[in-house]
């Protein structure tokens, strides 16, 4: 327990879907000392600034505007002031250690295998296999009976849902349509067969992304002009996860989108290449299919993939081709194309 009153802080600077994944974390944690205060990401932030759980989302561009030592201390100030109880690091970095360190919090609850465990006044043993979000729990005290899964979120205000629904309506897209995400910032991780895809599926479709995914975007909504539209860039995250949830269903590569999906219960194929679902990421349980090659010897070759296949011929996503990922497609319950 904290050694004086105050808020907690959470600090998770990782990667979009790993704070998706965190989601279930925060809700532990806001049951126990109300709702929780949040240093991650500037898209993060905003993207968990209407949960539930979250008191408010802290935004920190570690490779942007706060980059370097200026950043740094201008947050741990900032923090300081904020006489949190206890800081909370489900992202094993020695910056987000240093963090709640340098801001004076007296609890630093962390894992025990991360590299920074000595600046921790707590470190916690941290399972080896089982979905992330289930792995992060620990670090809350005992875990409950409930499920973790189920408690994976994206929390959407009525502006984001209504924002979505405007850009289906000028667009003439009526539901049921299919989403399909193709980017992803890891080479190696991006399917190629989204083009061929998109050609051969009969509903519409809307192609997801991020500003610099939209030239991608556009190309695979160019296979089915009038009836796959690219909304790329278009849209804020809160509402491109709005526009997965009124989503029959999602394809998406092993990213962000893939959780984005998780935390509206839209359910999804997912094409998966130097990664594997095992690692803890994949989608929740009843919710989605897998398309992957089991045998290749040489996967996972990485935690996030690479850019490059180190071998050349990245054979594990060139080798799935669009019918397996149709098949998935019909295979997942009321999803038939
Ligand atoms: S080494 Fe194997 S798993 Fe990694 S990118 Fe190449 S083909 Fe894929």
């Amino acid at each position: 327990m904290p050694m004086r009153p105050g808020p907690v802080l959470v600090i998770q600077t990782a990667f979009l879907g790993d704070v998706v994944l965190t989601t279930p974390l925060l809700t532990r944690l806001a049951a126990r000392h109300g709702p929780v205060d949040v240093v991650t990401t500037p898209a993060a932030a905003e993207l968990i600034s209407a949960h539930p759980a979250v008191r408010r989302g802290i935004s920190y561009d570690k490779r942007g505007v706060d980059r370097g030592i200026g950043g740094f201390r201008r947050l741990t100030e900032r923090l300081a002031a904020g006489r949190y109880s206890a800081a909370y690091l489900p992202h094993r970095s020695w910056r987000s250690a240093a963090l709640a360190l340098c801001a004076q919090i007296p609890e630093r609850i962390g894992f025990d295998d991360s590299p920074a465990a000595l600046l921790y006044t707590t470190r916690v043993p941290r399972a080896r296999g089982g979905y992330e979000s289930a792995r992060l729990l620990p670090l809350a005290g005992p875990a409950s009976a409930r499920d973790p899964e189920a408690e994976v979120r994206v929390a959407l205000t009525a502006a984001d849902r209504e924002a979505a629904d405007r850009w289906l309506r000028e667009r003439g897209i009526a539901a049921p349509f299919i989403a399909v995400a193709p980017g992803s910032i890891w080479g190696t991780k991006r399917w190629q067969g989204y083009v061929d895809l998109v050609g051969k599926l009969t509903q519409p479709v809307v192609v997801l992304g991020s500003e610099a995914d939209a030239p991608l975007a556009g190309e695979v909504a160019a296979a089915a002009p009038g009836r796959a539209h690219s909304a790329a860039g278009a849209l804020s995250l809160r509402e491109s996860a709005a526009l997965i949830e009124r989503a029959r269903l999602l394809v998406t590569n092993d990213s962000a989108p893939l959780h984005l999906a998780s935390g509206v219960g839209t359910p999804v194929v997912a094409v998966f290449g130097p990664t594997t679902p095992a690692q803890g990421f994949g989608p929740l349980q009843g919710r989605g299919v897998v398309v992957q090659e089991s045998g290749l010897w040489c996967r996972p070759c990485s935690p996030h993939g690479p850019q490059q296949c180190p071998f050349g011929h990245h054979a594990c996503m060139r080798q799935i081709g669009v019918e397996r990922v149709l098949d998935a497609i019909n295979a997942l319950p009321g999803a038939r194309n």
